[in-house]
């Protein structure tokens, strides 16, 4: 789960790390107020939505206009940004071209910025452990940095039984070329990070830009947090801070069905138990000229109901134009799969070709209740047979 940027910093600032001051605000008059509370003479105005790239991003209906972070040097600034920027839709490199709407803004105290630097922590794979990124190229995205100038990214890998140590802190300060008083407040800013994301089960925070001011403090401009979503009842405040308007709606409603769904580009929906078989799946797909629509684990313990909800999440995205079932029956009888698969498709009135490929327990007897159900299943007898049949019927149906 991610929160916005508001939210991340009222975390981080609850641990002690450095953030400058600032209010959320849901219409222009809470900006106004949100800004006088906040006193001047510089306000930055910054649209809260899911996604980086804001300040460069653009709004849907002014594309010439400025971006989704402002810099304002009055109250009546504030406000006619904020009139702006609420309710309008912003397209940044993150979004994609539809964009989000913006339904939260959040009116910071301006910043003098003497420096931007990039700081983020991440559970790295590789190492197995939790690991400070940290680059003098702040402002910009990452993966550039990592594309262009690899050099310019540090990695400082935490060993879990003793935590971030104070040496390394310094190794990161000097790689970010502070010096001074700002070594010691980088140190502390880094102790309180790495508190939060350990202590709120954190997956990725990103802080960017790190900021030194002119006076040489060293605060959080941005932030970005993501959690892990299967200890969040760890943490209910957290859990809290979810924002659904942020979230795609088939993955929430997949959620509610305890389906782990995420939609993808392509147009032949896939629903397979496991998610191993899931990934398989995707990639024959692939292999015979198809591009999957989604990734959809039904988990274990399919039933009827769930299957019928798995089948509406497909086809209610409008790319999909042909359905692959692939389902291994080990605890689960492949003749209740075919039971399951043969109601949602009358429930749903398919109007898409659907292959479904059985294997495992009473196969045979699942097989004949799909034949027997009279619907136009194509019944598939193995994995690259089913792959084979759902994207030449996909083909043949353009
Ligand atoms: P993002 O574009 O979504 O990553 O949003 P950020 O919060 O990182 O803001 C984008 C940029 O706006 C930053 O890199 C800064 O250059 C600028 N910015 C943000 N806050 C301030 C501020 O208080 N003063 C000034 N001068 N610039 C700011
Ligand atoms: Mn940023």
């Amino acid at each position: 789960m991610n929160i916005h940027e508001y939210q991340a910093k009222s975390l981080l600032a609850k641990f002690g790390v450095a953030v400058p001051r600032g209010h959320v605000a849901y219409t222009p008059d809470e900006a106004e107020a949100a800004a006088k509370e906040l006193g001047g003479p510089v306000w930055v105005v910054k649209s809260q939505i899911h996604a980086g790239g804001r300040g460069a991003g653009r709004f849907q209906d002014d594309p010439e206009g400025k971006g989704g972070v402002r810099v304002s040097k009055s109250i009546e600034e504030v406000r006619a940004n904020a009139g702006a920027m609420l309710g309008h839709v912003l397209v940044t490199k993150q979004t994609g071209s539809a964009g989000k709407e913006v339904k939260r803004l959040y009116i910071e105290e301006g910043c003098d910025i003497a420096r931007e630097l990039y700081l983020s922590m991440l559970v790295d794979r590789a190492s197995s452990r939790v690991t400070v990124v940290a680059s003098t190229e702040g402002g910009m995205e990452i993966e550039e940095v990592a594309a262009s100038h690899p050099e310019k990214i540090v990695k400082e890998p935490v060993d879990p039984a003793v935590g971030l140590m104070p040496f390394q802190a310094r190794k990161i300060a000097f790689a970010l070329g502070l010096e001074g008083k700002q070594v010691g407040a980088a140190a502390k800013f880094l102790a309180a990070m790495y508190k939060a994301f350990t202590e709120l089960d954190v997956s990725l925070m990103e802080i960017n830009p790190l900021v030194v001011t002119g006076e040489g403090a060293v605060i959080a401009l941005d932030a970005k947090m993501g959690f892990d979503d299967n200890a969040l009842f760890r943490h209910p405040d957290v859990a809290e801070m979810r924002d659904e308007d942020e979230e795609d709606p088939m993955e929430i409603e997949a959620g509610r069905h305890e389906l782990n769904y995420i939609k993808l580009d392509g147009n032949i929906g896939c629903m397979v138990n496991g998610a191993g078989l899931a990934m398989a799946t995707m990639d024959i797909i692939k292999l015979y000229g198809g591009e999957p629509a989604n990734f959809l684990d039904v988990g274990g313990g399919a039933t009827k109901e769930r299957v019928t909800a798995a089948f509406k999440i497909i086809l209610s995205d409008p790319n999909v134009e042909g359905i692959l079932v692939n389902i291994f029956g080990g605890i689960m009888r492949c003749d209740v799969i075919a039971e399951g698969v043969v109601a949602a498709a009358r429930e749903v009135s398919l109007h898409v070709p659907l292959v479904v490929r059985l294997e495992g327990t009473n196969v045979e007897l699942g097989k004949k209740i799909l034949e027997e159900s009279g619907l136009p299943i194509v019944s598939a007898d193995n994995l690259a047979d089913a792959a084979e049949k759902i994207v030449s019927a996909v083909k043949e149906a353009n």
